[in-house]
């Protein structure tokens, strides 16, 4: 079901998400519709549940139509997501469907190793690097509580308006 976005300021995109251990019916179910609601926004490359108001450690990534992945995952759901590895640095520019009118600079690692619970219950690593990394690392952000406006260096020189779709 394709669920309404959440947007900035809304406090629950402020608060921590809580963790889910081993999913079931309702894990499914909030699964289904994060891919309905990602699908529906164009160029979208993932959602957390957080951003439609499910205060759950799940997010939902999918890379497979953007041009600066090459080699994407098939689309996929982080389940109490944990990072066990990250190197490199690099700032890219980012967006967020809960800040839809605007795109900042953001610091990020470039290759990482997240574990993350399936939706079958089996705790699995994935690896990522560059575009892919740097999605999943927002995705964890919102579980967190934490968006893009707070990882900028510079509210002044790191934030740019974006054009109208
Ligand atoms: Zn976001």
């Amino acid at each position: 079901m394709i669920r309404d976005v959440v947007r900035y300021p809304d406090r629950r995109l402020k608060t921590p998400a809580a963790p889910i251990g081993t999913p079931g019916p309702a894990a499914a179910r909030l699964a289904e519709d994060l891919r309905d609601t990602a699908r529906h926004y164009p160029r979208t490359v993932g959602i957390a549940a957080p951003q439609i108001g499910a205060m759950w450690r799940m997010a939902y990534v999918d890379c497979g139509q953007h041009k600066k992945v090459s080699d994407p995952h098939p689309p996929f759901w982080l389940i109490d997501p944990e990072i066990i590895a990250a190197d490199g640095q690099e700032v890219g520019r980012e967006g967020c469907l809960s800040l839809p009118d605007i795109t900042a600079n953001i610091r990020r690692a470039t290759e990482i190793t997240v574990s993350h619970t399936d939706l079958d219950g089996t705790r699995r690593e994935v690896s990522a690097r560059g575009f892919e990394a740097r999605v999943i690392l927002h995705e964890m952000d919102h579980l967190d509580g934490v968006l893009i406006l707070d990882r900028v260096s510079s509210l002044l020189l790191d934030v740019f308006p974006r054009k109208r779709r």
